[in-house]
């Protein structure tokens, strides 16, 4: 039974931005998922079903939830690594003497945030999972299963991040995390995430098989 998306429109940075009915749950496992029809097929991308690898072609619904969210992968990226501005050296220090404090405190924290202190090429979202700008590189502070913590050299603007992550064998992972914390930390920005999905592997061999 189709539910319908804010009647209309969106508007966003790319413009008006038309929508039509939700595909309100997977044709296959009946996921809910957060995608609509797109009525202009330029906004379309294609979604995959996170529970069964099935496709779905759409736009992401206006007033979707995380937690639908979480039931599709979003089409592949790969970052250019041409385009990636570098850390400055005096961030990637500041971020050892907050791991250091981090460590230092470790017994206050939840046991599973390991205080990793690592660059990461990062790029940020707008909540229609648009890019707000070409990918740069920012630092770890701690990670757990659920999230990763930054130390960025400015605010971010957008509600997303897409994170490479480098998997077993280097091969890169792209993972969607959304914005929950951003204060001021010294002369940085403190970034608290959640992992959200992972986007759709550009390689073959990794995708999930229908
Ligand atoms: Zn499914």
């Amino acid at each position: 039974m189709p539910t319908y998306c804010d009647e209309g429109a969106i508007v966003s940075g790319a413009g008006l931005q038309s929508v039509g009915s939700r595909i309100s749950v997977c044709s296959r496992c009946e996921t809910p998922l957060p995608i609509c029809e797109a009525l202009d097929s330029r906004f379309a991308r294609v979604w995959t079903c996170s529970q069964c690898g099935t496709q779905f072609t759409g736009v992401l619904a206006k007033n979707y939830s995380i937690q639908e969210l979480r039931a599709v992968r979003p089409e592949a990226i790969v970052f250019d690594p041409d385009s990636i501005q570098p850390v400055c050296p005096e961030m990637l220090e500041f971020a050892r003497g907050i791991s250091t404090h981090d460590r230092s405190n470790i017994e206050k924290r939840t046991a599973t945030r390991h205080p990793i202190v690592a660059i990461l090429t990062v790029m940020e979202l707008d909540e229609q999972l648009r890019a707000l700008g070409p990918p740069f590189q920012t630092i770890s502070r701690n990670l757990s299963t659920g999230g990763i913590c930054l130390i960025n050299d400015r605010a971010l603007a957008g509600d997303f991040l897409a994170i490479e992550l480098k998997g077993a064998g280097g091969a890169s992972i792209y993972t969607l995390a959304h914005v929950l914390r951003r204060r001021p930390i010294g002369p940085y920005q403190d970034i608290g995430t959640e992992f959200v999905t992972k986007f759709a592997s550009s390689t073959i061999e990794e995708q999930v098989e229908e």
